[in-house]
């Protein structure tokens, strides 16, 4: 008797899961995914797995992002997977689109030359637009800059362990700006010039680059050249604080005034690798071991017995990309020998 009635307690019911206590310490943080209307079957197979195996006992508030309006069906759809709180942002035509300054006859022949040496993506402003957005715009939305934490999470990725404690105050009492899972190397012909751009605002900005970085993962012969190794972006969880300091923002106006976004294909994978590879000391940047996270057409499965296990991880650990010959691990690891 009286067992369906919660007397001093969160309240919890099979469609809300358990309410946040109000007495949990929470940061500042949303999950953010960026999506076109055509993405939501694949948006809500995403939103689904995380919900599942993290955020129904956290609720952190989902933010969605789309350059143009989201449809009903897209918001209805998406809304009925979540649990928490959740918004839906336009996002500012300014922070979208080849900007005028752009030499479109310049831009168009680097895109044609892609296509001719079949680069992925070569051909397409549409991705071009975003990645610069994704490098340099979305921590300033009007939505997602009321937080200082996101996750980012993209259509049809899988997460294949349990979470079952708070990776955003994981970063904020650990001193972390930025994590990752999957780290390897960039295709070169899509970011011919972006080291010696990068070279040139390091030289002309010293200050911006801390000391005990991680540019040993980065580069093989102490920041001459650029060996290729990014985080890969698809999976982040990063503090916003850090992309708005001085020195990122700095470096990412310098990036963008050489329009080589447009006229390379530079992706927001590296940009952030290398400013929070510069700009940050390399205890700041985490390794999410314990986060199985799979991107077609990879996969990091933990491989401890202890992660995989404690995670009931549905991943195999065998088939982790982490020892790929594809994979900047061995990068990564060597900075800590
Ligand atoms: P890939 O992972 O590099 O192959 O690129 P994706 O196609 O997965 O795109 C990366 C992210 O940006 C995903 O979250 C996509 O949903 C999103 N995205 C890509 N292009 C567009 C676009 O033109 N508009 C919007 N709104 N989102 C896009
Ligand atoms: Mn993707």
């Amino acid at each position: 008797p009286g067992a369906d009635i919660a007397v001093g307690g969160p309240v919890s019911s099979p469609t809300t899961g358990t309410a946040a206590s109000p007495l949990e310490r929470r940061a500042n943080a949303t999950i953010l995914m960026l999506a076109r209307n055509s993405d939501v079957d694949s948006a809500i197979r995403s939103v689904r797995e995380l919900e599942d195996k993290f955020n129904s006992k956290f609720q952190y508030p989902w933010t969605f992002l789309n350059e143009e309006p989201f449809s009903d069906e897209f918001k209805t759809r998406v809304s009925n997977v979540i649990s928490g709180p959740v918004e839906f942002g336009l996002i500012p035509r300014e922070h979208w689109y080849q900007p005028e300054w752009v030499d479109e006859a310049k831009a168009t022949a680097g895109r044609d030359k892609m296509v001719q040496d079949n680069i992925i993506y070569g051909g397409s402003v549409s991705y071009r637009n975003m990645c610069r957005f994704n490098s340099g715009f979305f921590f300033r939305h009007p939505i997602v800059e009321r937080y200082r934490w996101y996750w980012r999470v993209e259509p049809d990725v899988h997460f294949h362990c349990d979470t079952s404690y708070d990776p955003f105050l994981y970063m904020e009492d650990n001193n972390k700006v930025y994590g990752f899972t999957i780290t390897m190397y960039e295709y070169h012909a899509t970011i011919p010039s972006l080291w010696d751009t990068v070279k040139k605002f390091t030289a002309e900005n010293p200050q911006y680059v801390v000391e005990g970085n991680a540019m040993n993962y980065m580069s093989d012969d102490g920041g001459k050249s650029y060996n290729l190794c990014h985080f890969w972006s698809n999976f982040e969880i990063a503090d916003m604080d850090f992309w708005r300091s001085e020195a990122y923002m700095k470096y990412f106006e310098y990036l963008d005034q050489t329009g080589g976004f447009y006229y390379e294909r530079w992706g927001d994978a590296p940009v952030h690798s290398i400013g929070a590879a510069l700009f940050a000391k390399k205890e700041q940047i985490h390794f999410f071991d314990d986060i199985g996270y799979e991107h077609n057409p990879y996969t990091h499965c933990p491989k401890g017995a202890g992660l995989w296990k404690h995670g009931h991880c549905s991943c195999n650990p065998e088939r982790s990309f982490d020892y790929d010959g594809y994979s900047c691990m061995r990068q990564w690891d060597r900075i800590w020998q």
